[in-house]
């Protein structure tokens, strides 16, 4: 990869891509970032900050992810993309076809269109996700095996069932379908699991951001509920794709995961640092409740069902291999993240 060249990443903006745009920037790497609006300084003033104090350059371009031909422009000149744009909601989601399945699937499409028309490209790293790799924590028990390997496939989510999932399923197969029509280009995945850790953005919707809150603004103070998820450091999710994009011998699908939590676990490592001025759940609410009442607070009967209660774990050692990396330990990165959502003062102590 020449890093004299351009690298382009499509939803620099996001809570994730930020720190990738970061990174490369400090690294003196150029980078040209899409965004859906680049006169929101709200959206794109923290990526212009950190450009001023790094030796990279960035060029803020346009881009809708079901804008055909949006993605010509900026892929111009570049070797690299990393294509991390997708909506991550998986609550209010009135439409999912549109809201969500679209947008991740088009995008991709389109996107990976404009790779093919750009001869400069040599490699394209897809921000995926562990959903696509399982779709319920049960079908790890249905499976009869001990954790998710790259090996596996989401065959559980549709668009009526876990629309957010399903939405990474799509464009992920998408993208190794297209990516297997030519040779020119090659693609690699990241699949993280849950990412949390410090953001540097406070206008991303993201579903990590939304979710920390709620350990400290009450939502969570009567119990949690016993679901299990695999966390991952937003600053390692972002050194896994530099290292997928630059090293010279990466290849395939990496989950990129840290170590498995319960919400409980989250709310304990909260309490041991930051003590009882947060409503940090202490207890986990009974299935049958969450059965009952979950409709009512965005949790379908199926959702309950097939998640909570059901352990979960991912195996991260194909990816610690191929990127050389390892991933911090998840407590410090929730406190890390807890700690920077109380100086941003997204949250408030009692
Ligand atoms: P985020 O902050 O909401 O970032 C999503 C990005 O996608 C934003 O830049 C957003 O732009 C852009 N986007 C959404 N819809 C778009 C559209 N129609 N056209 C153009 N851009 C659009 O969420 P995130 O957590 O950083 O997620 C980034 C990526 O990581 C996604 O692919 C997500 O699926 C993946 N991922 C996230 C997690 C996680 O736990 N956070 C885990 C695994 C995978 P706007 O700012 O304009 O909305």
């Amino acid at each position: 990869m020449d890093r004299t060249r351009p690298v382009l990443v499509t939803g620099g903006n996001g809570y994730v891509a930020s720190w990738l745009v970061k990174y490369l920037l400090e690294d003196g790497i150029d980078v040209h970032a899409t965004v859906r609006d680049p006169s929101n300084k709200e959206k794109v003033g923290h990526l212009e900050a950190m450009a001023r104090e790094s030796k990279g350059a960035l060029t803020l371009f346009a881009a809708d992810l079901l804008d055909s031909t949006a993605f010509d422009a900026p892929m111009r000149g570049c070797e690299l993309v990393f294509h991390t744009a997708s909506p991550f909601q998986v609550t209010g989601v009135r439409d999912p076809e549109r809201e969500l399945v679209r947008p991740a699937l088009e995008g991709t499409q389109n996107v990976l269109a404009a790779v093919d028309r750009t001869e400069s490209v040599k490699r394209v790293v897809l921000t995926s996700s562990v959903v696509a790799i399982y779709g319920d924590a049960a079908d790890m028990a249905d499976a009869k095996i001990d954790a998710f390997t790259e090996d596996h496939w989401n065959t559980t989510s549709s668009v009526s069932h876990q629309p957010y999932n399903y939405s990474k399923l799509r464009a992920e197969q998408r993208a190794w379908e297209i990516n297997e029509k030519q040779t020119r280009w090659q693609l690699q995945t990241i699949n993280p699991g849950f990412v949390l850790g410090p953001s540097l953005t406070q206008s991303s919707v993201s579903t990590s951001l939304a979710t920390m809150k709620q350990f400290g603004d009450g939502t969570l103070k009567m119990g949690a509920p016993e679901l299990y998820f695999g966390v991952v450091d937003v600053r390692d999710v972002a050194i896994a794709h530099i290292k997928a994009g630059f090293g010279p011998n990466t290849s395939g699908r990496h989950i990129v995961n840290s170590e498995t939590l319960s919400m409980l676990d989250i709310g304990k490592a909260l309490r041991a640092v930051f003590g009882s001025r947060f409503p940090f759940p202490r207890r986990t609410l009974p299935k049958v409740v969450l059965w009952l009442a979950g409709p009512l607070e965005g949790l379908p009967r199926k959702f309950v069902a097939r998640n909570v209660g059901y352990p979960l774990a991912f195996d991260n050692g194909y990816a610690k291999k191929d990127l050389d990396m390892d991933f911090r330990p998840a407590r410090e990165t929730v406190v890390e993240h807890f700690r920077q959502m109380l100086d941003a003062g997204v949250i408030r102590a009692r």
